[in-house]
């Protein structure tokens, strides 16, 4: 290229090709020929130097062109000030506002954006009100930022809005465009429908967009595919938030066979390799049931996925507990390809871990998490790895990590109050609920759900019943089914069957089958058959696959001695086709995993395995051990005694911990983990194993932690 040939006002063009189109490469070559300055100085190339580099993330590059720049003007400022609210500094920023000679409406509407993304309110609105004080034209943008900075606050929020309506701001787009998404996303769904609605013919996409947004945010996807469908037939653009938005409808509803015919829409259109629609899709598959093969295949559609996309299919993964080595596995080839894991990524992975129980894997990603310098306070992290260490029952370490994080919110909280719950710790699940509430961190809907089955647990019936109107009078919760369920466990275990019953009928939900199964455990704790019939056959109907209802029926009859009965419900179980799923049962020992299933004979270990079971039996039954057949009735239909006693000696969970038993050093706790219930019998009798061996023995059920001890279970032999 020919240096005299350039003019100033060719130079200025390439210059401003290359921010336009983000063209580092140029624009550096260009700057080498700048500061050789055969060009004289000019603050307006200075200027657009800092831009390109901020534009293009290059914040220290972005600094040294402003420091370079001779005499930097307001836009100059306004460049720096925005490089580095783009990288989320607001603060130095700042500092470099307040050295701005007389700063335009640009470098206010800058600045006030940048606290706003990170949700600083107080520095955002004085510096909104700092305006309006000495009487600085506003506009749209202001107030658009302002609106977003408010957060939670929603009694500043309405300050803001009379303000913009009596300033006539409210006609603005992006005004509205703000307010339409700040009161969807703090749940003001009729306030954001009510301006959506009144915007008459001047709402422009973005609005149509929120709009999509805000329906999908509140699970009403079929408003939002109706809106769709409108913003189609007005023939109005279409961008990619827009179809991101579409799909979200379709996952709210887990409509899979809607969102099928919506991709091959995006195929013919060619959305369907747009990362952001690709991260739409990914998510509605690994929401929808039977939905996992979909999801890898648009992964692999495209070409060269970034952070995000890797996170939201480890996400999809982890999110279905039977892919969670898929998830580990995806996060490994993600580090292949070269992306380097930040905190979304580790939050999904380590909830794998939990789904695993794996402790040896949840520790590796703790340390590479630590390796990977993830700030040790960030709390999403923390929040992850405190449930994970509660899941893999080490929850010494749970509380150990809960401890040491400088700072908790609700998540943190829900955590904890869940892990002692679900450990049969429930005093320490109540007092940590009471300081939850000292310190003024808002309880969900989840945090109810564990506070309350604590409650059932420990008898607590007025203060259930405290917590329940609590929940609805003083946080505006509206309990779902699985808060009915807990009302139900509480009365029933106390014994109230009749207003457990009258809560099932006077419950705003139709009743699932958890709640009949509820009260159907009940009954039996409370010997009552004639509730029991009725609360089982509910269960039948709604569940007529499950095997569940039947056993618990078949083992009340038997406990009452009616064997006539006994049979008529395995001839039902017969006839309707039943079968109790099988059950199996893990372990994790120097780092891999036994699984075992009843009457296991593939494990290499298996014959050391039946030797110990068979001596430790004998020394059980001289403690006082009793096999209770009742628990191999149903199955082994027909079996003489003796064998149906060796079957229920051979239950995958007494394999699972006689296998630990004898593979761990003495005095060592063993965790123990089984797809179903854990049935009467063996919880029975590792309660003897645990007080022979002198052990700890820890086993999560599809329902609860069960940790035996000395002879007793943190259950309290029920559950
Ligand atoms: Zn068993
Ligand atoms: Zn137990």
């Amino acid at each position: 290229m020919n240096q005299i040939s350039w003019t100033l006002q060719s130079f200025r063009q390439i210059l401003k090709t290359c921010i336009a189109e983000r063209d580092l490469i140029t624009g550096k070559s260009l700057q080498a020929l700048y500061i050789k300055s055969f060009i004289a100085p000019s603050t307006y190339l200075s200027n657009h130097f800092i831009l390109l580099y901020s534009k293009c993330g290059r914040l220290t590059a972005a600094r040294k062109a402003f420091d370079a720049t001779i005499n930097p003007n307001v836009f100059s400022f306004n460049a720096i000030i925005a490089a580095y609210t783009k990288e989320s500094q607001p603060r130095i920023a700042h500092q470099l506002f307040d050295q701005i000679p007389q700063p335009d409406l640009v470098s206010y509407n800058t600045l006030i954006a940048g606290y706003a993304d990170r949700g600083d309110t107080v520095p955002a609105i004085s510096l909104f009100m700092g305006m309006r004080e000495i009487g600085f034209e506003m506009d749209g943008f202001t107030f658009s930022a302002a609106i977003t900075a408010c957060c939670d606050d929603i009694v500043l929020m309405s300050q803001l809005h009379s303000l913009a309506i009596s300033g006539g701001y409210d006609s603005y787009v992006s005004v509205n465009n703000s307010l339409v998404t700040y009161y969807s996303k703090n749940g003001y769904l009729e306030e954001a429908k009510r301006i959506f609605y009144g915007l008459g013919e001047i709402r422009d996409e973005v609005s149509w967009n929120s709009m999509i947004v805000v329906y999908g945010q509140h699970r009403e996807g079929k408003k939002a595919l109706a809106l769709y469908q409108e913003m189609v037939r007005r023939e109005l653009n279409v961008d990619m938030f827009t179809l991101a938005s579409v799909l979200t409808a379709f996952t709210c509803l887990e409509d899979l066979c809607g969102g099928h015919q919506f991709h091959a829409h995006l195929i013919k259109t060619g959305f369907h390799q747009n990362p952001h629609v690709g991260s739409g899709l990914i998510d509605l598959y690994s929401k929808c049931r039977g939905g996992m093969s979909d999801c890898r295949k648009v992964f692999q559609e495209i070409s060269g996925p970034d952070l995000v996309l890797w996170n939201t299919m480890i996400s999809g993964y982890s999110q279905n507990e039977e892919f969670s080595e898929e998830a580990l596995d995806c996060f490994r080839r993600m580090q292949r390809a070269g992306h380097r894991p930040d905190d979304c990524s580790f939050v999904c992975v380590i909830s794998a871990c939990s789904n695993l129980t794996s402790p040896s894997q949840g520790k590796q990603i703790h340390s590479l998490a630590l390796k990977c310098d993830i700030p040790s306070n960030r709390i999403s992290v923390n929040n992850a790895l405190v449930a994970m260490y509660s899941k893999c029952g080490n929850l010494q370490d749970a509380r150990r990590l809960f401890d040491r994080m400088p700072e908790h919110n609700t998540v943190s909280l829900n955590s904890m109050i869940a892990a002692y719950a679900q450990h049969g710790i429930e005093m320490q699940s109540l007092l940590l609920f009471e300081q939850m509430l000292v310190r003024d961190i808002p309880p969900t809907n989840v945090t109810f759900i564990s506070v309350l089955s604590a409650c059932a647990h420990t008898g607590k019936v007025e203060e259930g019943r405290k917590y329940f109107n609590m929940m609805k009078e003083k946080f505006g919760i509206k309990p779902e089914a699985e808060h009915y369920s807990c009302m139900i466990d509480l009365l029933g275990r106390a014994g109230k069957l009749s207003e457990a019953e009258r809560v099932i009928e006077t419950m705003p939900y139709n009743p699932g089958s958890i709640s009949w199964a509820t009260l159907l455990a009940a009954c039996r704790k409370h010997g009552n058959i004639e509730l029991a019939v009725k609360a089982a056959n509910q269960c039948i109907q709604l569940e007529p696959s499950n095997a569940a209802p039947y056993v618990m029926l078949a083992n009340i009859y038997s406990t009452a001695g009616r064997w006539d009965e006994v049979q008529t419900v395995r001839k039902l179980m017969r006839d309707a086709g039943v079968k109790k799923k099988p059950g199996c049962s893990w372990i994790e020992v120097n780092k891999r995993v036994h699984v075992f299933v009843a009457e296991d004979s593939s494990h290499p270990l298996i014959n050391e395995v039946y030797e110990f079971l068979e001596e430790m039996l004998k020394k059980m039954k001289q403690a006082g051990y009793m096999p209770d057949l009742r628990w191999a009735l149903l199955r082994d239909d027909g079996t003489r005694e003796g064998e149906r006693e060796l079957r229920l000696g051979h239950h995958s969970e007494k394999l699972a911990v006689a296998f630990g038993l004898i593979s761990t050093k003495e005095g060592e706790p063993i965790l123990v983990v089984k797809n179903l219930r854990i049935c009467g019998d063996c919880h029975n009798a590792i309660k003897f194993i645990s007080a022979i061996t002198g052990r700890e023995i820890t086993v999560r059920d599809a329902h609860r932690f069960h940790c035996f001890k000395e002879g007793q279970c943190s259950c309290g032999d029920y559950w």
